[in-house]
Parts: structure tokens; C-alpha cells; sequence
């Protein structure tokens, strides 16, 4: 096992459908409601012959008025403890408040983070990425973890940096 690799990201962006993708099987709890991974789980997962551990994590809504800060709080505890960061947005919903304060508290970690958009579902979409930029995170990649899209390369983006 060379490292950690955390999936954060706010609630429902697709944080447990990647991961579920990754591990090649459904084990991960994926649901329509928001917040409805509690827990941060760990599994062994494996990339191109490089075996490494993925955190799927509950929703991280920082500063938001009534969030389940026990969620918050174990996300956080996910990225102290790994060694990378994945953080999950949305491209149907576009740069949220959230994500740019989830930036702001990730870049304190000095954690390596890599973007991956989520939702491009088609090459059509690819244009939604562009939004994403002005994070400050480098370049996003765009991907569908629902249909297995760009997941290779955002895989051979995130393993080097663990
Ligand atoms: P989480 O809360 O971040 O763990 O999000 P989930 O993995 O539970 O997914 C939330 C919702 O987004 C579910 O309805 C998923 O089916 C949907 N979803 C996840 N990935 C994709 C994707 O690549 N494309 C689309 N269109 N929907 C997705
Ligand atoms: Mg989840």
C-alpha cells in the first residue's frame, strides 16, 4: 500500500459512485438524499498495479448554517489521515460557496488535491470543466463516475502524488 487517497467533496456531488467505481463493485452507499454517507469507510483499492487505500467520506459542508458537523468533522479526520486529496464537484451545479471554502480548508492541509468534475457524462459536457479553473487547484478533470468516464486518467493523476 503507498498511501491514502481521500474522496471529499460536498453532499452528492458523486463522492461514493467514484469510489464504487474504483473498487470495480457496489460497496460503497450511494443514494439521491444528500449526506448520506455518516462515516468516513477505507477500502483497498488498486490502480495499474499500485495498491493504495480509498476513503470514501460524508458530505463536507463547511460553514453551513445547520450542517451535521459530525460529518464535517470526520471529513476532516479523512484528510488528516491521508496522504492526497480527491475533492468531488459537481458540473451540472457549476462552482458552489462551499467548494471554494472546502478549497480554502484542503490547501491548509498541504495535501496534494486533485479536481475531478463529476457529471460529464458526455463529450458534449466537456465545456463545464472550464467553470472549475478559477478554484486555483490546477487543471479539472473532468469525469462521469456514473458511466466511467476520465476515471483512468484522473487515477494516473492522483497515484503519483501518494
Ligand atoms: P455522494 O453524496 O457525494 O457520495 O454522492 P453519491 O455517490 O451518493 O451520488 C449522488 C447522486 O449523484 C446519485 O443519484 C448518483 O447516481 C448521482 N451521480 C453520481 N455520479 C454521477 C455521474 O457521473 N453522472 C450523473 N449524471 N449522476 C451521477
Ligand atoms: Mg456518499
Amino acid at each position: 500500500v503507498v498511501g491514502v487517497l481521500a474522496v471529499v467533496g460536498r453532499p452528492n456531488v458523486g463522492k461514493s459512485t467514484l469510489v464504487n467505481r474504483i473498487l470495480g463493485r457496489r460497496v460503497a452507499v450511494v443514494e439521491d438524499t444528500p449526506g448520506v454517507t455518516r462515516d468516513r469507510v477505507s477500502y483497498d483499492a488498486e490502480w495499474s498495479g499500485t495498491h493504495f487505500k480509498l476513503v470514501d467520506t460524508g458530505g463536507w459542508e463547511t460553514g453551513v448554517e445547520g450542517m451535521d458537523s459530525a460529518i464535517a468533522s470526520q471529513a476532516q479526520i479523512a484528510v488528516g489521515l491521508a496522504d492526497a486529496v480527491v475533492l468531488v464537484v459537481d458540473a451540472q451545479v457549476g462552482v458552489t460557496n462551499t467548494d471554494s471554502r472546502m478549497v480554502s480548508m484542503l490547501r491548509q492541509s498541504g495535501k496534494p488535491i486533485i479536481l475531478a468534475v463529476n457529471k460529464i457524462d458526455g463529450s458534449s459536457e466537456e465545456y463545464l470543466t472550464a467553470d472549475f479553473w478559477k478554484l486555483g487547484l490546477g487543471e479539472p478533470y473532468g469525469i462521469s463516475a456514473m458511466h466511467g468516464r476520465g476515471i483512468g486518467e484522473l487515477l494516473d493523476v492522483a497515484i503519483k502524488t501518494l
